[in-house]
């Protein structure tokens, strides 16, 4: 499985319609202080299903949408569609590709859709569920995470490993299984 595209519209500083394409391998994002490379990785995280306006560097859900310039006007929504390339069916479902949208609109509603069909937030929370990549996953580190990391105590450091290495959850069923 990979992450073969990105497309937003109204997130944050993008307000036109932005595709944004990976390839398999590495992709390194560049560009100045604020031009909105932290906006693309708040955009993944917030189609996985990510509820917390905060960690998404807001106050409120609204200011994801974007707020106008100087020579635009504000949106009313904003849509971001995550499409995976899923040829090894690393996603349990029967699909070779698989697109996830999320859109919110300033009244509060939200829409949720799988491959262009509406569906719930627990449904894509439920897709990502230990595939290593959901709103939870380590798979996305942010800037102040990092020194967080850094400073945190060994173990704790340990933790953020094993959860990487997907090895968490077999320790939690572990513990669930002796405790019965
Ligand atoms: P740095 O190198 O400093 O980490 P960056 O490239 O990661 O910068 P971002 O944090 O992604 O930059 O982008 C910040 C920019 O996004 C700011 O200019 C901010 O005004 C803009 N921005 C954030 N939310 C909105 C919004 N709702 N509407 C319009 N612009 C927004
Ligand atoms: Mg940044």
């Amino acid at each position: 499985m990979f992450l073969k595209q990105l497309d937003l519209v109204g997130f944050k500083s993008f307000a036109e319609r932005v595709t944004v394409d990976f390839v398999t391998g590495v992709t390194a994002v560049v560009g100045p202080n604020g031009s909105g490379k932290s906006n693309i990785t708040d955009a993944i995280r917030w189609v996985l299903g990510e509820q917390s306006a905060k960690s998404l560097r807001g106050v409120k859900m609204g200011d994801i949408i974007f707020a106008g310039s100087d020579s635009r006007k504000a949106l009313n929504f904003a849509e971001v569609t995550l499409t995976l390339d899923n040829n090894d069916q690393f996603l349990p479902v029967d699909y070779n590709e698989v697109s996830v949208t999320r859109r919110v609109y300033r009244s509060g509603d939200s829409e949720y859709l799988i491959n262009k069909q509406q569906c719930r937030l627990k449904d894509i929370v439920d897709l990502f569920m230990d595939s290593g990549l959901g709103r939870e996953a380590f798979s996305i580190i942010s800037q102040g995470r990092v020194e967080e990391i850094l400073n945190s105590k060994p173990e704790e450091r340990r933790t953020i490993f094993e959860e990487a290495a997907g090895v968490l959850k077999y320790k939690t069923r572990k513990k669930k299984a002796e405790v019965k």
